[in-house]
């Protein structure tokens, strides 16, 4: 139970749900989200070690942040992931720890992150094709990370969740093999409109997939979907199921209908900067109050003073759209 004030901005939004990235570096490179070669890497000793991510989740804790997603980068890169989140599985008031993955590290440490007490898994796979997946990420790996599914599955994590970004001109051929992929192996997939978060700023709305339409392929090519009846109110999924009941597939359409007014996120990068909404043009350093103070009550006014800033939601889909300097694997997504 919170024992300090809720996390509220001004739009009356409560905020229960962090996002931690661990690092901003990562073995594939998504076009989407990091420029092709040459990315400048945050120096390591930037980085906010596991005692001071610990302390900050413990600091924000009792203000009602009850939910947790580690990301990044890529996360299971980060050496000894598992021993972090059984730091963060101890902080009295944490009742959910989710990891965002690329799957290609997966199959070696599925086994110590559900053992560490991870319970929720997003792997990251935006194409069933070999040929596409090297499209997407220029770099080889897909094999890793099916191999990464079925031992998540085997350890334990249930479900395992797919996330494809859906892009247009790439997504397309996917979406009935994807179709048939949540019905056969029991994975929720859960489309994600492709958002301007890349290093190259090439976004253009032209090349969002849409949400309704991959819901209309689906329900004309592979089977009748319908909505499911209870979803949680702030998930930015909505989530469908076959009408036989066999297989379910999500919808994440962040740029055709913003989920903004239900949000109730933010998010820490890997560097100790706060980040009141994914598309926010200004953070608040926490490294170095977390680095050069005891007193707990500076980083609380700190978080605090972000959320109260917090704006109405995104403008991506108005003339004034301004996209963030850092692209996405920096923010943590
Ligand atoms: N490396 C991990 C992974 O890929 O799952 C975690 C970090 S990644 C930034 C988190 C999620 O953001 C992934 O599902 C990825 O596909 C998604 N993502 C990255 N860039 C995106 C973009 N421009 N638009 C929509 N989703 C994006
Ligand atoms: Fe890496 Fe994830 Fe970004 Fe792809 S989306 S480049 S896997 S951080």
């Amino acid at each position: 139970m919170p024992t300090e004030l809720p996390l509220l901005d001004t739009f009356g939004r409560v905020h229960n749900n962090l996002r931690i990235s661990v690092t901003d570096r990562c073995n594939i490179r998504c076009f989407y989200c990091m420029p092709a070669d040459n990315v400048q890497f945050m120096p390591r000793k930037d980085l906010l070690n596991f005692e001071e991510i610990a302390r900050f989740v413990e600091i924000v804790a009792p203000m009602g942040v009850n939910k947790l997603r580690l990301t990044g980068g890529e996360p299971l890169v980060r050496q000894d992931l598992s021993c972090l989140v059984e730091m963060l599985a101890r902080v009295p008031g944490i009742e959910d720890i989710g990891l965002t993955t690329n799957g290609i590290l997966l199959a070696e440490q599925a086994a110590d992150l559900y053992r560490a007490g991870l319970r929720r898994l997003n792997v990251s796979l935006d194409a069933l094709s070999p040929k596409k997946f090297r499209e997407v990420t220029r770099r080889d790996g897909y094999e890793r990370v099916l191999e990464g599914i079925e031992e998540a599955k085997r350890v334990g994590f249930n479900p395992v969740k797919i996330n494809a970004v859906s892009i247009r001109g790439i997504t397309e051929d996917e979406i009935v093999p994807f179709g048939h992929f949540a019905r056969t192996t029991g994975c929720e997939v859960r489309f994600i409109e492709y958002m301007p978060l890349d290093a190259d700023n090439a976004w253009e709305r032209d090349k969002v997939l849409f949400a309704s339409e991959i819901l209309e392929i689906l329900s004309r090519e592979v089977a009748p979907l319908t909505p499911l009846g209870t979803q949680p109110p702030h998930a930015p999924a909505t989530d469908y199921e076959f009408a036989d009941g066999v297989g379910r597939i999500g919808f994440i359409p962040s740029v055709s209908q913003p989920f903004c007014s239900q949000c109730n996120r933010f998010r820490l990068t890997a560097d100790g900067k706060l980040r009141n909404c994914l598309f926010s043009l200004e953070e608040t350093d926490v490294r170095d109050l977390l680095r050069n103070s005891e007193d707990n009550a500076e980083v609380r006014n700190a978080v605090r003073e972000s959320i109260a800033r917090k704006w109405a939601g995104h403008q991506i889909n108005s003339a004034d759209f301004v996209q963030p300097d850092r692209p996405m694997h920096s923010i943590g997504g």
